[in-house]
């Protein structure tokens, strides 16, 4: 087991200066037992190495954004570039350009996009503009789906099939929770009830259409459809929250699945769409964008204001831009679900020989492991699943330099430079992991 002694060091060290030793909650280890989080120092390909200089395989992929790995040369070159040529002027550059093409081009219902600087940022601009164009004030969006921390999206639903929002968070005041309509994911019943009762308040619908942040859950057949049906019904907008997805499953996003091969899964138009993660190479980023007479209410030409110092910055975009043209290749999601494939298979089959319950729910290249014998449909079935199963599985797995994100909901991913050997060493580990739980 591996000495992370530096790592605890800098972690007593990160405690007297910075909130809780870390820059975002989801980094600590409070949901795994507690204790010091592994400092990292370097990353190169599939591997990054601790302060103590243990090398890991990453499934972490810092939460997503890392697809093609850390460092990965074509990437770090526009990094270099820009930052050779001037970080940040406050003026436009003709690289936002290229970029919003490119974007336009793989998500086509964009019109018309705006670059931020997280998928936050994006998230809670779509709101706004939403409710701008609409003139009304509610939102509803789905439990377990997480849109960043803005205060709209921070609200978990109350008891019940489909209630409004109390606040998940303190400093959320009540009034703005009671704008929030939270229902189940995959309960079209839930939502039909929701619009029946708010849908002539309702500015818009907010949905992950691929799930990421309860583990990987798929729509069912029919789902994403139908929630564009009734929101319309109602006047209402659909947004996509395709922070984690786009890009993820194939070069595009939701509206194209069946590029992906989920044909079942409908070509749902949305009115608009959040980006984030993965457009960003690694870098800080953020977007969104949808149809243009929604997005002509943005600042400057319409009375819906949104902005940012750092927006559009040219090293976000020129890593946006090496990322994006190193996915389009020929192959590259292919290899992602193939080394996933390869994985989960091992993994369900080392389980299932040590008798350790656990439900895999694999798309592409993203899976999750849930420590239950029962699928996952929505948060209900998620929360279900055995969190100290998982916290023992996540340390013996760190021991044997593996690296997990903290977390029984969060998903492993595949990047490109990973290899079928550090798949079947990724294997080998958890089977002497189950074996010893
Ligand atoms: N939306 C989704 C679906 C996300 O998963 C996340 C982050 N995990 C966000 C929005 C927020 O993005 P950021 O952390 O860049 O603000």
């Amino acid at each position: 087991s591996h000495n992370r002694k530096r790592s605890e060091q800098l972690y007593e060290d990160a405690l007297r200066h910075i909130v809780g030793g870390v820059n975002s909650p989801s980094r600590s280890f409070k949901a795994v037992g507690g204790g010091a989080p592994v400092f990292m120092e370097r990353g190169q390909g599939a591997y990054f190495w601790d302060a103590d200089g243990n090398r890991y395989i990453d499934y972490l992929a810092a939460y997503g954004p890392i697809i093609l790995g850390h460092a990965h040369p074509h990437v770090t070159d526009a990094i270099c570039r820009a930052a050779a040529n001037g970080t940040l002027f406050g003026t436009p550059t003709e690289h936002e350009i290229i970029f919003a093409r490119m974007l336009k081009e793989a998500v086509p219902s964009m019109d018309k996009v705006r670059f931020v600087n997280s998928g936050t940022e994006a998230v809670m601009s779509t709101i706004r503009v939403s409710r701008a164009f609409t003139g009304r004030n509610k939102i509803i969006k789905f439990a377990g789906c997480y849109h960043g921390h803005s205060d709209l999206v921070l609200v978990a639903a109350g008891s019940g099939p489909s209630t409004l929002g109390i606040p998940d968070s303190a400093g959320i005041p009540v009034s703005i929770a009671q704008e929030v309509i939270t229902v189940p994911y995959n309960d079209l019943n839930a939502l039909a009830a929701a619009l029946e009762r708010w849908g002539s308040e309702t500015a818009a619908v907010m949905v992950e259409p691929i799930v990421g942040n309860f583990g990987m859950v798929m729509p069912e057949p029919g789902f994403l459809e139908g929630l564009c049906r009734l929101a319309r019904d109602h006047g209402a907008l659909v947004i996509y929250d395709e922070v984690i997805c786009a890009f993820r499953f194939h070069y595009g996003a939701a509206q194209t699945y069946a590029d992906a091969g989920f044909p079942d899964l409908g070509a749902i138009e949305p009115d608009l769409t959040a980006l984030g993660k993965i457009i960003g190479g690694g870098l800080p980023i953020g977007a969104y964008g949808g149809r243009r007479e929604i997005m002509e209410r943005v600042a400057p030409l319409g009375p819906a204001y949104q902005a940012g110092t750092m927006a559009g910055n040219p090293a976000s975009i020129l890593a946006g831009i090496a990322c994006l043209e190193t996915l389009s290749q020929p192959g590259v999601y292919e290899k992602l679900d193939a080394l996933a494939a390869r994985l989960a298979a091992g993994l369900a089959a080392s389980a299932g020989k040590h008798g350790v319950p656990l439900t895999i729910n694999r798309i592409g290249g993203a899976f999750s492991t849930h420590f239950c014998d029962h699928p996952i449909r929505n948060y209900d079935d998620a929360q279900k699943a055995d969190g100290e199963r998982f916290a023992q599985f996540f340390r013996l797995m760190l021991d044997r330099g593996i690296c997990l994100a903290p977390s029984k909901y969060e998903a492993w991913f595949t990047t490109i430079v990973h290899t079928q050997e550090d798949i079947d060493e990724t294997i080998d580990a958890a089977d002497r992991a189950f074996a010893a739980m």
